[in-house]
């Protein structure tokens, strides 16, 4: 059933509206959102791409019937942009209440006056308005069929990410005893939200499989398991939950993880994918995800991944370590990184950390890499306890952000270990205005399913 509605939202844009809308006048104030896409049988959710603001007394003037209104130009300007851009129009205004918001009559009187009309300029795209209270969102959304939707939430995505609803959520009934002394750091709403999470962990070998051991002992209550790999011999030195017997039969890694999570949380939905997170097919599963950790080492799978981040505005981060010899086969770097991936804040490829020429290389089948002497790939050096590093800092910094824990600040960092040297470094991702992956003039930013993303057919 679809009769509610998700919008992402980037938190600079967030603040932006917000700013706009409640700069301490207490009076009303105009926005119109700009928004991509994408759609599930279960969930419309809406990407915001571009903020218009609304002058005071140009585009947002004294209205015929209510009290003020967005003014027609400024309205057909944006709607027929919209159009053509295959973006969803929205607009914004605001009310003075606090934790609870909601349309007046006067506000649905105009939508019903307005809207078949926008829907007829839209040409198969929903138009729709959002009413912001200062903690609080309500949507009413026009579907071309006919159908209208509100709102099941808005997602602010920064370095923290916050939820905003029409109303306050209920806090979980019963506080179970397994979660009963992490509720005492972030409280029954907390925990609440980590039931009601839906994480997406791709590549469940050595860093994944931690990674989901972790979540699942916090209780969050979904997980979508992207892996096309089977347990080997050599995987049972790193991989949570991993047995013999998984390796003499070739058990698939998902199907370990799996195992790992239910012994924990028997409660937890857990949806396995066994395949390529580079197949259109795959990726596509991934959309329905709170938050995305990223524990495969390929090339592939950082370009897939960093264009959902940016597409679809979901927090993510990549995770990995290295271990480097010099030619003397003396250890020269023992590094594990925690690298965390926000809309506006610079992307992998402006990192240069998606590199092309091994892209390329991996398009390729292990016999047309032999005939054309790429080398077969060579299993990188991988430790454990290495790898815990990586998996315990990007899940404590999804637990601190995704429930608010900690305050939003401006800067988001990658975090480097090095373990030869004893240092933390904080690296200030670069972020390339003209990037066509993350920057909001791009490809990507925000469009949702009306762009296709990086992936190969299947
Ligand atoms: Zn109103
Ligand atoms: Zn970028």
């Amino acid at each position: 059933m679809r009769d509610q509605c998700r919008i992402r939202i980037a938190r600079k844009d967030f603040d932006i509206i917000t700013r706009h809308l409640f700069p301490g006048d207490k009076d009303e104030h105009g926005v119109v959102l700009l928004a991509g896409l994408s759609q599930t049988e279960m969930q419309v959710t809406l990407h915001v791409r571009e903020v218009h603001l609304a002058l005071e007394g140009i585009d947002y003037v004294e209205g015929k019937i209510g009290y003020r209104a967005l003014s027609p130009k400024f309205i057909h300007r944006l709607i027929t942009r919209a159009r053509d851009a295959r973006l969803v129009y929205l607009a914004v205004h605001n009310h003075g209440s606090d934790r609870e918001v909601g349309f007046s009559s006067i506000d649905f009187d105009s939508h019903e006056r307005g809207y078949p009309a926008l829907l007829q300029i839209a040409r198969g795209m929903p138009v729709g308005a959002l009413v912001f209270g200062r903690r609080s969102i309500q949507a009413d959304i026009w579907l071309p069929d006919g159908n209208r939707l509100d709102l099941d939430e808005a997602v602010v995505v920064g370095n923290t990410i916050q939820r905003l609803t029409p109303a306050p959520k209920r806090e979980l009934a019963d506080a179970e005893d397994t979660y009963n002394r992490q509720i005492k750091m972030f409280g029954k709403a907390g925990q609440e939200q980590l039931v009601n999470c839906r994480v997406g962990i791709i590549g469940l070998g050595g860093i994944g499989s931690i990674v989901a051991e972790y979540l699942a002992r916090l209780g969050v209550g979904q997980f979508c398991l992207v892996d096309d790999d089977h347990v080997e011999e050599s995987n049972l030195s790193r991989i949570v939950g991993a047995t013999g017997l998984d390796a003499s039969q070739g058990v698939a890694k998902v199907t370990v993880a799996q195992r790992l999570i239910l012994q924990s949380n028997d409660h937890a939905k857990i949806q396995l994918v066994t395949d390529d997170v580079a197949k259109a097919s795959v990726a596509k599963e991934l959309l329905s995800c709170d938050y995305l950790f990223l524990a495969a080492d390929s090339m592939r799978a950082r370009l897939v991944f960093n264009a959902i981040v940016h597409q679809y505005l979901i927090p993510g981060v990549q995770l990995g370590s290295k271990i480097r010899s010099d030619s003397g086969g003396t250890l020269a770097e023992v590094m594990s990184a925690n690298r965390p991936v926000r809309p506006g804040h610079g992307c992998l490829w402006c990192n240069q950390l998606v590199d092309p020429s091994q892209l390329a290389a991996e398009a390729k089948t292990n016999e047309e890499r032999k005939a054309q002497a790429y080398g077969v790939e060579e299993p990188n050096p991988s430790v454990i306890s290495l790898n815990a590093i990586s998996a315990a800092h990007a899940v404590n910094d999804f637990l601190l952000d995704y429930l608010g824990l900690r305050p939003e600040s401006e800067k988001l960092y990658y975090e480097h270990f090095y373990l030869l040297t004893h240092k933390r470094s904080l690296v200030e991702p670069r972020r390339d205005e003209e990037c066509s992956e993350c920057s909001h003039t791009g490809l990507r930013y925000g469009r949702g399913d009306s762009v296709a993303l990086p992936c190969i057919e299947g």
